[in-house]
């Protein structure tokens, strides 16, 4: 039987565990606050902002909220960031993405100041995980280092492959995973016969963006499978890139969607955020 790895419950003793420290950080005088900018009105980052704000409010962390119509200019958009770069009580700032095609997503990220930048997109804090030095690190991947150190899995010196190869997902969690001393391959649209790589894994992370297409023929039984897809299937039922019901069988440890990868993401927005205030002030 598969053991399956509960996000919602390792994301919890996260969100615990920074509950206490930010009480003791307040009783030190230190408060820590997220902006957060919305660009226009799509449900989906909506509904995105506002988990993000109700888990700075569970935590104590305090949050300002700026929702722009989806007419803002650019200029605009990059003077609130710098305003924000500015204010010593903002510890965090995050632009929900992806903003209106009309502006430059790459522009935005880099306007970002580095030491604000919670989502670890800023091209100097992917840098830094590259050459293994301190910075902020996109929240999906270091949640899944998180699952897997909090479920007893050992990385090191393991086979591990990643399906995708996105700048916010594939790319950091291949450099964590190495960082984490892995033996770590990266696969993509273009790789020749992936179900031969895939199933070399002891660890496989499926962040592929396609509903179900990871089946127990690109698994190697035994192996650990982490699952970062979310979509609805024709029944509108949450599901991820892997056929979970093919693989749990085979495999040693997966991640269910939802319950998985997902409650992840936010425990570590928080977490970053904590930490930027805590190296900070
Ligand atoms: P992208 O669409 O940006 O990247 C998908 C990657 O998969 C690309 O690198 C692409 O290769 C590769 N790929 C596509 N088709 C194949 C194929 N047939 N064989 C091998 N590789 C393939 O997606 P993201 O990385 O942003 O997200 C991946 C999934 O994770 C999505 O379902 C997304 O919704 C989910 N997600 C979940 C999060 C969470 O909090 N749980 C957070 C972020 C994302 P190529 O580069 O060659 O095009």
């Amino acid at each position: 039987m598969a053991q399956i790895i509960d996000g919602k419950k390792i994301s919890s003793q996260i969100k615990e565990e920074l509950k206490e420290k930010v009480s003791v950080m307040k009783q030190e005088g230190k408060t820590i606050c997220l902006a957060v900018i919305q660009v226009g009105d799509d449900p989906a980052s909506s509904v995105y902002v506002g988990n993000k704000k109700k888990a700075c409010a569970y935590i104590g962390i305090e949050s300002l909220s700026y929702e722009l119509p989806a007419d803002t200019t650019q200029e605009k958009l990059l003077a609130l960031i710098a305003e924000l770069n500015g204010r010593d009580d903002v510890n965090g700032i995050l632009v929900q993405l992806p903003v209106p095609a009309h502006i430059d997503e790459n522009a935005v990220i880099r306007a970002i100041d580095p030491g604000k930048d919670v989502d670890g997109f800023h091209p100097q804090n992917v840098g830094a995980l590259c050459i293994g030095q301190r910075g902020f690190v996109s929240c999906t991947p270091a949640g899944i280092i998180q699952l897997l150190k909090r479920s007893g899995i050992e990385i090191a010196g393991k086979e591990c492959v990643v399906i995708g190869r996105s700048n916010i997902v594939g790319k950091p969690m291949a450099l964590l995973l190495l960082r984490e001393n892995g033996t770590v391959t990266v696969t993509h649209s273009k790789t020749k016969d992936l179900r031969e790589v895939t199933r070399r894994a002891d660890i496989l992370i499926a962040a592929v963006g396609k509903p179900g297409m990871i089946t127990r023929e690109y698994v190697k039984e035994g192996a650990v499978v982490i699952d970062v897809g979310i979509h609805r299937n024709e029944n509108n039922k949450l599901c991820g890139d892997v056929d979970y019901d093919d693989v749990a069988p085979v495999c040693s440890a997966i991640t269910p969607v939802p319950g998985g990868v997902g409650p992840m993401t936010i425990a570590m927005l928080m977490l970053n955020l904590v930490e930027s205030a805590a190296l900070v002030r």
